[in-house]
């Protein structure tokens, strides 16, 4: 669905100004930073925001608990680090509040709650207005494809929910490179402006119906939703679709060939199938 935002450019160069400002303070001064909190994974027993461009598929298993994969240890090293970058933004850009928890009453919901956590709020940046901050870590060609196609739908979709629900006018998503080298961009931002709060809480009850309503109605049938026949682009540059694809399984070295970028693929028939065709195609290629 089209959200009623704009694009922000003075958004935008506010917070590049705030950045290269603080970066060059950094330089002159060095600069102490707060401590990064790593809280542990704890489950989470609510519908969370972040959950808006979750496919139904995965969503549905989230909420009935379905056993997850495993985190291992380079996964959690790659939360952490994700964690530190978004420390270490929000302290560049002086953000005066962190990790703030906003709630809308849902019934449908779990609990009847649908809840959500921000990384950043700020005065700082704007004159007319709060301003939400989002910060994703991302390996570099992830970040290139950023800089090329903008930022990730969902990812402004989630920001927009935040800042609608924190009644802040402006949200700004910031892309940090992990692999930034010598003379390679660290970070890439997106400023957006919400126009019309009242049209703009309207487009927020849209889309947790549009995103939530059809998997909180499956689990009263307590049948998972099916993925549908054409993947969404709502849902990232590549879509959602699990396929019996080779693109779809992971890589580097694992040679478990499951169905890449999914907790749940070891319990869902369609992640197990696909796992065995890529077998039988193996074999048969061998
Ligand atoms: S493996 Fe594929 S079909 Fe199964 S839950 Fe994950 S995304 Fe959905």
């Amino acid at each position: 669905m089209k959200l009623p935002i704009i694009q922000s450019p003075q958004l935008v160069k506010q917070t590049e100004i705030a950045l290269a400002y603080a970066l060059f303070q950094r330089e002159r001064h060095g600069k102490r930073l707060e401590q990064v909190v790593l809280a542990p994974e704890n489950k989470r027993g609510y519908l969370g925001v972040s959950s808006i461009s979750t496919p139904p598929c995965v969503l549905y298993y989230s909420l009935t608990n379905e056993p997850k994969e495993e985190t291992d240890l380079p996964s959690r090293f790659g939360f952490d680090t994700g964690h530190i970058l978004e420390g270490y933004v929000l302290d560049l850009l002086q953000a005066e509040e962190r990790q703030g928890e906003l709630s809308w009453p849902y019934l449908l919901a779990p609990s009847g709650v649908i809840k959500g956590h921000f990384d950043g709020r700020t005065k700082n940046l704007m004159q007319d207005g709060a301003c939400i901050i989002e910060v994703k870590a991302t390996g570099g060609y992830s970040f290139n494809k950023k800089i090329e196609e903008g930022a990730d739908n969902g990812h402004i979709e989630q920001a927009f929910v935040y800042a609608v629900g924190s009644s802040s006018p402006y949200f700004v998503i910031i892309y940090c490179n992990r692999e930034a080298k010598k003379s390679t961009p660290f970070y890439a931002v997106f400023g957006f402006h919400i126009p019309d709060m009242i049209a703009a809480k309207k487009a927020v009850q849209d889309l947790f119906a549009e995103r939530f309503d059809p998997v909180l109605l499956s689990l009263h049938h307590e049948l998972r939703p099916d993925q549908p026949e054409k993947p969404r682009w709502e849902f990232g540059p590549r879509g959602w679709r699990c396929r019996p694809d080779s693109s779809y399984f992971t890589k580097g070295g694992k040679e478990n060939f499951t169905v890449g970028y999914c907790s749940y693929r070891g319990t869902c028939p369609e992640g197990l199938a696909y796992r065995e065709i890529e077998e039988e195609r193996k074999v048969a290629a061998a």
